[in-house]
């Protein structure tokens, strides 16, 4: 049988095919390779779909993050909370900027930064908060919205995972100060390349981030302001990426009918699925829409789930552990803060296992991963 992948990008743009091939041939032919009308264009179409005043194309999600906190004005001496169950990037960007990333714990169902945790490591030298959507579900925004305003705080949303992940309506990455998108390939809306996007409704933090993203210069020519970066994002890919903002809505929507088969199939299963917020489902937010980037089970322990990931190997299913090593417990982050014990985190760490789920993943391959997960329990 054909082995299944935690995501199929082949079977994604096949669909998309020919319009991808031919934009990119225009944009050849074109020659505006640096900064061109496509770029331009995808930058006002994707302002429009969020819901911001601006959205800013950079080189990757890590550079929007750290774009973003620079741009904010955070630097040596700030502290800035987020969470240990991320990727890296999002503490890298707080250490590129000088900043003190801040660790505290995620709420044991949404995987999310716990807005009490928040509260209770915030000290005079606290300058912001960066809550990453992990996996596609909106972090708590209402909560660390009161919080940021209480302690007069700036938040950074990290929606590298959460492309059209919505609160109310309202877009993740239209919430805080700034919010950082990644377009890497197998985000939810990705590339064929690296590439990311900063969001805000703020006019001056969106003029700094123009410059800091092209040398540190506000008109073209050769008058730097400051010490910026090269991190443009590329032509090509907004040329690409233009064409896939087009089936990004119905790409979520079959996304979300992945993960709610899954659910059925496995309801009776002996593991934890994942959160998703609905009304009157507590904690988070009632009317929040989940987009999974992953979906999460979380298993007895690290030995119970290394055996289930060996069955499913044979079976070629593909399994992936998001995240083993939470970032306080990283080599990189040693000297890190960690205000209180991250026990949660910790064990999600231990527990956690995404199965395969993405556009177009057809009803028998969802049901021979979830077959082959309940027997193997
Ligand atoms: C992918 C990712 C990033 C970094 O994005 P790149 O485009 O790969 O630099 C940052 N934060 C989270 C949570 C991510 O998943």
């Amino acid at each position: 049988m054909k082995p299944i992948p935690m995501v199929d990008l082949a079977a994604g743009h096949a669909r998309l095919e020919p319009r991808l091939s031919q934009v990119v041939a225009e944009v050849l032919a074109d020659t505006r390779y640096i900064l061109g009308p496509n770029v331009k264009a995808l930058e006002e179409e994707l302002a429009d779909w969020l819901g911001v005043r601006h959205a800013i194309g950079c080189a990757s999600g890590t550079d929007a993050l750290h774009l973003a906190l620079r741009a904010a004005g955070l630097g040596p001496g700030d502290e800035v909370i987020t969470t240990p169950f991320t990727f890296i990037a999002t503490a890298e960007a707080i250490a590129y900027v000088g900043a003190v990333p801040v660790f505290v714990d995620i709420d044991p169902q949404t995987f999310n930064i716990d807005p009490a945790q928040v509260a209770a490591a915030i000290t005079e030298r606290t300058r912001a908060i960066l809550p990453v959507h992990l996996f596609g579900q909106p972090a708590d925004m209402a909560a660390l919205t009161a919080l940021a305003e209480q302690h007069e705080l700036k938040i950074i949303e990290d929606c590298a995972q959460s492309f059209g992940a919505s609160i109310d309506g309202q877009q993740t990455g239209s919430f805080g100060l700034a919010g950082a998108f990644s377009f890497f390939p197998s985000k939810n809306l990705g590339a064929a390349g690296d590439g990311g996007l900063i969001t805000t409704h703020d006019d001056q933090l969106a003029a700094d981030i123009l410059m800091l993203r092209n040398h540190g210069r506000r008109v073209d020519g050769y008058q730097h302001e400051v010490i910026g970066y090269n991190s443009r994002l590329d032509e090509l890919q907004a040329a690409i990426l233009r064409v896939k903002l087009e089936q990004v809505a119905a790409f979520n929507e079959e996304r979300r009918a992945v993960a709610a088969a899954y659910r059925l199939l496995l309801q009776d299963a002996d593991l934890v699925l994942p959160h998703e917020d609905g009304p009157g489902n507590s904690p988070g937010n009632s009317n929040s829409r989940h987009v999974y980037h992953q979906f999460t089970v979380l298993l007895k322990d690290r030995a119970q789930r290394s055996r289930i990931q060996e069955v499913l190997v044979g079976q070629g299913i593909a399994s992936a552990i998001y995240y083993p090593t939470p970032l306080h417990q990283q080599p990189a982050f040693a000297g890190a803060q960690v205000p209180h014990v991250l026990g949660h985190s910790e064990d999600a760490a231990r527990r956690c296992l995404s199965l395969p789920i993405f556009p177009g993943m057809n009803e028998a391959q969802i049901e021979r991963v979830a077959n082959a997960l309940k027997a193997a329990l």
